[in-house]
């Protein structure tokens, strides 16, 4: 039978950091720190098996289990010298949980587990300290009372709070013994008469439930919800930590905290982390009571209670752990600590949360420093990571009037980059509703606590005005890459009034808020995000390369991306403009230019709807006519941003109901722009109405109606491909058909526009070089490919349509019913967001397989919304196409992942020790 507890003490562990699957993150970093000689105190990890098989037995606890960790006991109370159970000197311990991935303040932790009426005592007389002995029974109780027994941990809040009001003292280390003794007494009342029973006195039933507990955390809906949301799968399970217990709450020469071995929001290679002095374990992460800085650095010199100045002794010793772990694990690291009447003790560590900007800085200056190499580095950085390095700033101009102004309110501290203006949402539920309309929202509250999380995932930006660097909110905003400011504490957020204010200044719901995550500011009123320094550089050429150490790393960070990828990354552009900037951001071509979207623009609609309601081909014919210079032009201007590269346009694809107006007083303005009658417009749109347009009259089924509309198009193409090439401007068209599903669309389509193709060479004598191609997005496509192929040069998945066609999900209309399906865990993901393997995927395999059985040289893309997804890059260079497409903005995205695919295809991710 596998062994289900890792025991580790003393320089000694049964685990190790590569054993994450089975005893998770901290366990296996606890036993990891054990055995490099790191002070951790002993203890034993369950691990995720024993959660599996728990759930697997419908939550029985697995045989073996309970000799197992009867055995771990034993030896524990040999290594502490205790007895778990004892009165006298009793072995109290800890139990918590850690899953593979961290998934903060997601699940449940009991601290202080073994105490009772009897052993509190114990423990007063063996700590020569009564008080200190009821904190952490009071402590106990309210833990295992909130996970073990489910009682609301509010009630437990509210009798703290009356218990300080009474003694008028604002933290908890005010209250005196016969407080603390009289809340122990509350608590265990209050328990008696929420469950029916007392609170139970036996510390084995104590342990069993606390380990239970855990394991039933995993599957809570926060903890769903969470997971959801970064992708973890459901069925690892979580391991259970068993710790023996040191006391950060045993006087004012003990302390608890938490920290960064560097900057995890800019990456500065300075300690960073926070303390409580007289704290136990969650009250620093909890945002219950500020902490302080753990550096005289970090404090600003203001005032001396840093870790630095008061125990001058451990920090030096935290310091050298701090290289142990960096040189160690060759990367950032976020730690936990407590120091024990002098003593330290490491509890955790684990890899460092960081934002997109601290992990480019931290991955360069640890390879600068020879730590890890290019392709390591390569690795630190997730693809999506990105995105933060290109998100907005404030305009310092505009900041500086609003400070003239006096309209900062206050500054906490920058826990999550770039800058956000939204309205004040006070709690989740109001967040969500009020972003659902549409408003940037942004979510102020005193502090987060998981309960929040879809208000955060909501909101554009996140405030609180309690909690350190490493709060929840600063830590899930900054995996969230959302601007943040944490701790800002001029400000009073009273949720029950709605009301935010810093002195006089009142602020409701609803009102504006900016915060910049950069400097922690928080300023009343809306401000204009502004682009971020690379944005400045590579699209608006305001800022010179020189001056950006950050762009000087992300170009570099690029070019070695560069050297890894095999695949291609072009963009999705319809404009000269978009063009250019995917250009900047190194699109090695368009894989998609919609030309509908040139129709819409507001000096070619008119012709449009001209075409649309002429009765017969010699009105079409007058209407395209109008459009064929305007066409002709803007290929042009994208043909030049784009010269020496690929640009595939795709003829027109929309239903053409789209073009003309919904409501009937857009019909009447219409109508009187046109000077036709209204009924004459409401019968054309009568007529195109469709009962699912989406597989109606779209697609190249226009171009087998009206032939003439695709004749104008292709010959405005090579009219502008001509006159480019004349003026020495290399370009390589392709142009594209849509929605193909029989491969007499294709050549029926095909030989009119080559047709064309040739009529414009006989004309301007400039023979165009250029493919024929389509696009792959209805299911049969993918069947026929082999014949589709032996006539198309080209192939491009247009996932959106084949995702819709394959699953019969409307893509307008998902959102209905995709919460349900993800809720219900019916879908692992949104399909539309990131390719679905098994079924689309293995569509897109057989047609690439086929295509290129057929035609070896075909050249294949993808340009549907998943040509920017991470995974999906992934999936789709394995699948051996030759290029992605994705939004302009997304290019950074999708080389960056390509190249993570290439790497991870040759099981080559640089070297990691962890
Ligand atoms: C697609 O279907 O994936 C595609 C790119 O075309 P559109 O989104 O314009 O339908
Ligand atoms: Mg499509």
């Amino acid at each position: 039978m596998d062994k289900l507890v890792y025991f580790f003490a003393k320089g000694q562990a049964d685990g190790s950091a590569s054993m994450k699957d089975l005893l998770g993150g901290k366990g296996a970093n606890l036993a990891e720190m054990t055995a490099i000689g790191i002070p951790v105190p002993p203890g034993f990890t369950i691990s995720t098996r024993a959660c599996n098989l728990y759930f697997e037995g419908k939550r029985q606890m697995p045989d073996g289990l309970e000799t197992e960790v009867g055995k771990a006991l034993a030896r524990l109370e040999k290594v502490q010298g205790k007895r778990f159970g004892d009165v006298a000197d009793p072995l109290l311990v800890s139990v918590r949980s850690g899953a593979k991935f961290s998934m903060p303040g997601m699940m449940d932790t009991i601290l202080n587990l073994g105490l009772n009426d009897q052993a509190v005592e114990g423990l007063a007389r063996i700590a020569g300290d009564r008080r200190f002995a009821l904190d952490s029974y009071r402590r106990f109780i309210q833990m295992y009372s909130g996970v073990v027994l489910e009682i609301d941990k509010a009630v437990f809040e509210h009798m703290i709070a009356a218990a300080k009001r009474a003694r008028r003292v604002q933290d908890d280390t005010g209250l005196r013994e016969a407080d603390l003794a009289k809340l122990v007494a509350a608590f265990k009342a209050h328990v008696r008469k929420a469950t029916g029973k007392p609170f139970p006195q036996e510390p084995q039933a104590q342990l069993w439930g606390a380990i239970a507990a855990v394991f039933r955390s995993w599957d809570n809906e926060r903890a769903r919800l969470y997971r959801r949301q970064y992708g973890i799968p459901d069925d690892l399970g979580t391991a259970v930590n068993v710790q023996c217990m040191v006391f950060g709450n045993l006087g004012n020469d003990c302390a608890t905290g938490v920290a960064f071995t560097r900057n995890p929001a800019t990456g500065e290679n300075v300690f960073f982390g926070e303390y409580l002095p007289n704290a136990q374990g969650e009250d620093v992460v909890a945002g219950i009571r500020t902490p302080l800085a753990i550096s005289r650095a970090q404090s600003g010199g203001a005032g001396d209670d840093s870790l630095e100045a008061r125990e001058p002794r451990c920090y030096a010793q935290l310091l050298e752990i701090r290289d142990t772990l960096e040189a160690h694990y060759k990367d950032m690291q976020d730690i936990e600590f407590t120091i024990e009447r002098g003593t330290l003790y490491m509890l955790q560590t684990r890899t460092g949360k960081r934002t997109g900007l601290a992990a480019l800085h931290i991955a360069f200056d640890f390879k600068e420093s020879g730590v890890i190499d290019t392709k390591t580095l390569l690795s630190r950085i997730e693809a999506d990571m990105l995105v933060q390095l290109l998100a907005p700033i404030f305009d310092t101009k505009e900041k500086d009037r609003a400070r003239t102004q006096g309209r900062v309110l206050g500054r906490g501290l920058p826990a999550g980059p770039g800058a956000a203006s939204g309205a004040i949402a006070f709690t989740a539920e109001r967040a969500v509703e009020m972003a659902a309309k549409g408003r940037p929202v942004l979510l102020v509250r005193a502090e987060t606590s998981p309960e929040d999380l879809a208000g955060m995932v909501a909101a554009v930006g996140i405030l609180t005005s309690r909690g350190g660097m490493t709060s929840h909110a600063a830590v899930v905003a900054r995996g969230m890459g959302k601007p943040c400011v944490v701790g800002a504490e001029a400000l009073r957020v009273d949720v029950g009034a709605r009301r935010l204010s810093a002195g006089k200044r009142v602020l409701k719901e609803g009102e504006f808020v900016s915060i910049d995550g950069a400097t922690g500011e928080v300023i009343e009123g809306s401000l204009t995000p502004h682009p971020s320094e690379i944005q400045q550089i590579l699209v608006e050429k305001t800022l010179k390369p020189e001056r950006s150490r950050l762009y000087g790393r992300y170009a570099q960070l690029m070019r070695w991306a560069d050297d890894e990828r095999r695949l291609k990354v072009r963009t999705n552009a319809d404009t000269p403009h978009d063009a250019e900037v995917a250009r900047a951001f190194g699109a090695q071509g368009i894989g998609l230019c919609r030309t509908e979207h040139m129709f819409f623009a507001e000096d070619r609609i008119a012709a449009v709807r001209e075409m649309i309601l002429a009765d017969d081909l010699s009105g079409r014919a007058k209407a395209l006519a109008k459009l064929l210079p305007m066409q002709r032009k803007d290929f042009i201007g994208i043909f030049k941003a784009m010269r020496g590269l690929p640009v595939t346009i795709r003829l027109l694809d929309p239903p053409l109901h789209e073009f003309l107006p919904s409501t009937p007083e857009q019909f009447r303005k219409l109508a009187r722009q046109m000077r036709v009658p209204v009924r004459r417009l409401e019968e054309r749109a009568q007529q195109l109405h469709e009962t699912n347009p989406m597989l109606g009259h779209r697609g190249c089924r226009l171009g087998i109606t009206y032939p003439e509309v695709y004749a104008m198009q292709a010959r405005a193409i090579f009219e502008a491909a001509a006159r480019c090439i004349a003026s020495r401007v290399d370009v390589q068209p392709e142009i594209m058909i849509p929605l193909v599903g029989a491969v007499r669309e294709f050549t029926d389509l095909a030989a009119r526009i080559r047709a064309v193709g040739e009529a414009v060479a006989a004309r301007t004598g400039v023979a165009v070089p250029y493919l024929l191609g389509t696009m792959i997005e209805v299911p049969r496509a993918c069947l026929v490919a082999g014949s589709i192929a032996r006539e198309a040069e080209f192939f491009s998945f247009g996932t959106n349509d084949l995702t819709q066609m394959t699953y019969g999900f409307s893509r307008d209309d998902i959102g209905k019913f995709l919460p349900d399906y993800l809720e219900a865990r019916i879908l692992p993901v949104d399909p539309f967001q990131s390719v679905d393997p098994d079924g689309v995927g293995r569509l897109v395999r057989l047609a690439v397989e086929e295509g290129r059985g057929a035609r070896p040289d075909l050249k294949v893309g993808i340009c549907g919304e998943h040509g920017g997804d991470p995974a999906s890059v992934e999936f789709f260079h394995r699948s051996g196409l030759d290029y992605v497409s994705c939004s302009p903005y997304r290019v950074p995205v999708a080389r960056l992942a390509a190249a993570h695919a290439a790497l991870r295809e040759h099981g080559d991710q640089g070297s990691h020790t962890a």
